[in-house]
């Protein structure tokens, strides 16, 4: 289950910690959030070490379809109708820094960046996407209205951005990472004022960015309460018509297309982890009824972290620890809102005012609907009386046919048919 990006690539290696270490910026999590970070710091002149658990992007980034776009679903009417039009603004604003940043950094790296248009279409209702489009009239982001997209799928609407991009997320990110001093194979156990514990030794610095995907200190800013994670599912083929552009259901159930290489990447079949959803099965008849010659190259599945607001949360983790920063909850757009974090972040710990910063708070207010699904989901699932238990907060796992493993539906932590941890925010194994 190895996606296109891992194959026929020269991973770059980095040692193990071997001894204590002291250092400005200590980086925890080598996905390309924290890859970023460490690299916007490093050219800011901070000393920085990032250390990574396992291999650096092995975890989503290394299973994404790396769109990089300024069309988040339908974020920006959510954005105005949540917080009103300023706010929006500044959530274009950091993302079209990203774009921009990404556009100059991809001259000199060979990541296969390629300009492409972008889609966002709904099957369900043309009034979701004129509002969209009126979202976007109020900011300022120029869209065509469309009825019509040359996919065999039946929609309402959809809003076409042009000048937006896609790239090979690990070429980008191998090349940013040769810059930078990592050590692999070293997890963070536990932060304390000043620095942190690995599974290898000491690391002192005087400020720290948790980029572990889902936050795994508990103790602070309530994540497990904030967010929840959101699996979904992609197929390569071949023999296929070749989409031109990429699009995007704005339903989070629904698919998305882009091409990489001659190949269609088709996403979708998504649930919330350690829920039931349609996995590979609904893109394999997706593709049997559309596509009658196509030919499977690869299959493989990742999730993200999906937040209250559908904003990011980016800043300090938590009042209690301040100079500790956080870059996580992507809601499925971690490829420019990984770079936003890069750059906001940079900002703060180089005490300069970012402008941005402000709408992606972490410790903005948690009074939204699904702070109460959180809740009674994670209420649900620590009574149900079944074992296995999830280690994180000890709810009860249930079992995912499509991909042998045990998944947890309160907050997304998953383990082998054998127990082992696959993805945090559980630190362990499982508990039978
Ligand atoms: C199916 C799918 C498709 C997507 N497509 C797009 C797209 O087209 N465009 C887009 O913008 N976004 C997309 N995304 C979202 C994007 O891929 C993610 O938001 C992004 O890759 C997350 O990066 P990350 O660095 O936060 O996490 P990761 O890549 O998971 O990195 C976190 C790293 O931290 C390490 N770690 C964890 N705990 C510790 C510890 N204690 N000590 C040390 N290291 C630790 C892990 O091993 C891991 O390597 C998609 C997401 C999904 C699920």
């Amino acid at each position: 289950m190895k996606s296109i990006w891992a194959e026929n690539i020269q991973r770059p290696k980095f040692e193990t910690l071997k001894k204590d270490v002291k250092t400005d910026v200590l980086i925890i999590g080598g996905g390309i959030a924290g890859i970023l970070c460490g690299y916007m710091l490093q050219k800011s002149g901070i000393d920085c070490v990032l250390v990574e658990a396992d291999k650096i992007c092995g975890g989503v980034t290394g299973n994404t379809t790396a769109k990089i776009t300024l069309q988040h679903g339908l974020i920006y009417d959510k954005i105005i109708r949540k917080y009103g039009v300023d706010r929006a603004k500044m959530y274009l604003k950091a993302q079209q820094e990203a774009m921009d940043t990404y556009e100059k950094l991809c001259q000199k790296i060979d990541s296969d960046y390629k300009l492409q248009e972008s889609y966002v279409y709904s099957c369900n209702s043309v009034y979701d996407i004129e509002s969209e489009l009126a979202a976007y009239e109020k900011i300022g982001l120029n869209a065509n209205l469309l009825y019509d997209i040359p996919l065999p799928i039946k929609i309402k609407g959809a809003l076409l951005v042009k000048n937006q991009a896609q790239f090979h997320p690990l070429k980008f990110c191998f090349s940013l990472a040769k810059e930078l001093t990592i050590y692999e194979n070293t997890k963070v156990i536990e932060v304390f004022k000043g620095g942190a514990i690995t599974n290898r030794g000491k690391i002192l610095a005087e400020k720290i960015i948790v980029a572990t995907h889902f936050p795994f200190m508990n103790k602070y800013g309530g994540y497990f309460l904030k967010m929840y994670q959101h699996r979904s599912y992609v197929l390569a083929l071949e023999n296929t018509p070749l989409p031109n552009g990429m699009y995007v259901d704005a339903d989070e159930n629904g698919l998305s297309f882009r091409e990489y290489n001659g190949k269609l990447l088709l996403g979708g079949g998504s649930h919330r982890t350690g829920k039931k959803g349609g996995n590979w099965n609904e893109l394999r008849q997706f593709a049997n009824i559309n596509y009658p010659n196509f030919k499977e190259i690869a299959h493989w599945a990742t999730q993200d972290c999906m937040t209250l607001d559908s904003m990011p949360y980016i800043g300090v983790y938590s009042r209690k620890i301040p100079n500790v920063y956080v870059a996580t909850g992507f809601n499925k757009w971690g490829m420019t809102s990984s770079m936003a974090a890069a750059i906001i972040l940079r900002d703060m710990i180089n005490g300069r005012q970012n402008d941005c910063a402000e709408v992606f708070s972490p410790s903005r207010s948690v009074m939204h609907s699904q702070f109460a699904v959180n809740m009674a989901e994670t209420l649900v699932n620590f009574i149900t009386p079944t074992v296995p238990r999830c280690p994180h907060l000890g709810c009860a796992l249930k079992y995912n046919k499509a991909e042998h493993s045990w998944d947890c539906p309160c907050h997304g932590s998953r383990f082998t048919k054998d127990g082992k941890l696959i993805e945090n925010p559980a630190t362990d194994d499982k508990r039978m």
